[in-house]
């Protein structure tokens, strides 16, 4: 009899799906240090972005109201199932919330058992700008050196760290509509040895600039750059026009040089090309990254990546994540899915849960 209960016992799955709270991720970011965490992140990037065809792809879902969008982002290779679920909501400032919010999710492909629940607001400042200085690595003039990063919210100091510790960038020039915000930005680079100038407006900003970095929160069709403020040779990583009817680009800024885009069936729709015609030409990144395409081709040629946010990247990120929680033996996890000892009495499981008097049973008494 004992001999039967232990082999049962054996044979009980017990699921612990491991947690990365918003302090988890921030512990991470501080034993890592930050530089290591978005070069760590960009290197995960790399590798799936080289194995793209493996990859059961599509656009993201998104539901949008007058304020702001939800979306959820899927993407599964053979093992391992990945979502984000994400907001933008530009005005979020005034409840005293951020535009962006988000967490995900990876789980076993084979069994659909969830692993990982993971915050995903302070990873998704991470995997943009990872994701931001890959693309730039692979189409800016590798001599750049001064960036300027026009909107200096949430996402701007990750932008600079990625440009500043992955490609070389020296000096940033900083424009915000909100001189307070740009505050916080030149407080919080200086703390870190960068080095800032403020100007008064954006095209002042990206006068002379290498690479031009437009990372603002509106909801609408800004032209955040124009034409005339486009230089020869200049690169430009537009990370703020990422959903239907919000972009920072002029459409003739899109025409100046060839466009790079993530997924290109969810960019048509989403980035600064939704502007264009549909057979305006994109190239897709990962096929600059395997060398099946060119990026840029000479020193004086405009580059513009526009991103939007693919899912694969968040795939990427709760990739590493997971890999340096383990690293650092950081191993919370949280009870999402019942252990039954019996997978089919899953009604069982709530009685296990209860004491022999609880609603469930005085439910069925009174339907009896
Ligand atoms: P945020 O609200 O914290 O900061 C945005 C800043 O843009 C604000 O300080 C605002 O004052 C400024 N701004 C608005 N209009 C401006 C203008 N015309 N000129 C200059 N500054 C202007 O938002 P955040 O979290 O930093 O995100 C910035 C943008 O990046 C959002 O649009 C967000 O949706 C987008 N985003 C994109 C990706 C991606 O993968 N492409 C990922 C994350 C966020």
């Amino acid at each position: 009899m004992l001999k039967h209960t232990n082999r049962k016992q054996e044979t009980v799955r017990r699921v612990r799906t491991l947690f990365l709270s918003a302090e988890s991720v921030a512990e991470i970011i501080n034993r890592k240090g930050i530089a290591e965490c978005i070069a760590g992140v960009a290197a995960y990037i790399e590798e799936d972005f080289l194995r793209w065809n493996d990859f059961d792809k599509c656009a993201r879902v998104a539901n949008h109201s007058d304020v702001g969008v939800i979306e959820l982002m899927p993407v599964a290779d053979a093992r391992t199932y990945a979502f984000k679920y994400v907001n933008g909501h530009p005005a979020n400032h005034r409840y005293n919330l951020p535009t962006v919010m988000a967490f995900g999710v990876l789980a076993d492909v084979e069994t659909g058992t969830p692993d990982l629940v993971s915050e995903l607001t302070l990873t998704t400042a991470i995997r943009t700008a990872a994701m931001s200085a890959v693309a730039a690595r692979a189409l800016a003039r590798p001599d750049s050196k001064t960036m300027a990063l026009i909107g200096n919210g949430a996402q701007s100091e990750f932008q600079a760290l990625a440009f500043h510790h992955l490609l070389g960038i020296e000096t940033f020039h900083l424009f915000d509509i909100d001189a307070n915000t740009t505050d916080k930005l030149v407080a919080n680079l200086t703390r870190l040895g960068l080095k800032t100038r403020r100007f008064s407006d954006t095209r002042k900003a990206v006068k002379g600039c290498d690479i031009v970095t437009t990372v603002t929160a509106d909801k609408t069709n800004a032209t955040i750059l124009t034409p005339d403020m486009i230089e020869p040779g200049m690169h430009i990583n537009g990370v703020g026009g990422d959903c239907p009817g919000k972009t920072e680009l002029h459409a003739d800024v899109l025409r100046q040089g060839p466009v790079f885009c993530e997924f290109e069936p969810q960019s048509r729709i989403e980035g600064d090309m939704q502007q264009m015609p549909a057979d305006f030409p994109v190239t897709e990144l990962w096929q600059v990254l395997s060398g099946e395409k060119v990026g840029r081709s000479y020193a004086d040629q405009v580059t513009i990546y526009d991103s939007v946010g693919f899912a694969l990247e968040d795939y990427s990120a709760l990739r590493y994540m997971r890999d340096v929680a383990a690293e650092l033996k950081m191993t919370e996890t949280i009870s999402l899915i019942p252990t039954l000892a019996n997978p089919k009495n899953l009604f069982g499981f709530i009685a296990d849960h209860r004491d022999a008097q609880g609603p469930v049973l005085a439910a069925v008494a009174l339907a009896a």
